[in-house]
């Protein structure tokens, strides 16, 4: 990311820069961890909008701030925390129906610039999203 860039999106980390994500993986701030493997790590969310809400991240970030960036060497990666939401979703038991979440960039609300996938659950899920 050039200077500019950088300037106009403040929020977004350099890219040696820990995020408070890359502090929940490495275990320097403590989750609700309820899944977890060699690459991605699911802990409840702290700020939970429905009755279950959960937050899958990739334990190492590897340029991954926001799901625009993905690579073509990300794609095992991707294809990983999709397969890793569902054993999520199976262990919540939320047969009845869930909800996976990527919020991208300003317009899709971000707030924390290292990649995750919302699992929500519990209620019923309105449509269109706000
Ligand atoms: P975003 O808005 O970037 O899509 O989602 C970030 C999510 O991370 C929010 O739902 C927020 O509540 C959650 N979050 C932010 N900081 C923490 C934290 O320290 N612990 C946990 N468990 N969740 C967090």
């Amino acid at each position: 990311m050039s200077e500019v860039e950088q300037a106009q999106h403040p929020q977004i980390p350099a890219p040696n820069e820990e995020t408070i994500f890359d502090k929940i993986a490495s275990k320097q701030i403590p989750a609700n961890i309820v899944y977890e493997d060699d690459l991605v790590m699911a802990f409840r969310d702290i700020s939970p909008q429905a009755p279950v809400h959960i937050v899958l991240i990739p334990k190492h970030r590897d340029g991954l701030t926001r799901l625009l960036v993905a690579e073509e060497r990300h794609k095992a990666l991707l294809g990983h925390m999709m397969w890793a939401a569902s054993e999520v979703a199976r262990r919540e038991h939320l047969e009845a129906g869930w909800r996976l979440t990527v919020n991208d960039g300003v317009w899709g609300s971000q707030s924390v610039y290292h990649l995750h996938f919302h699992i929500l659950g519990g209620r019923q899920m309105g449509w269109p999203p706000g």
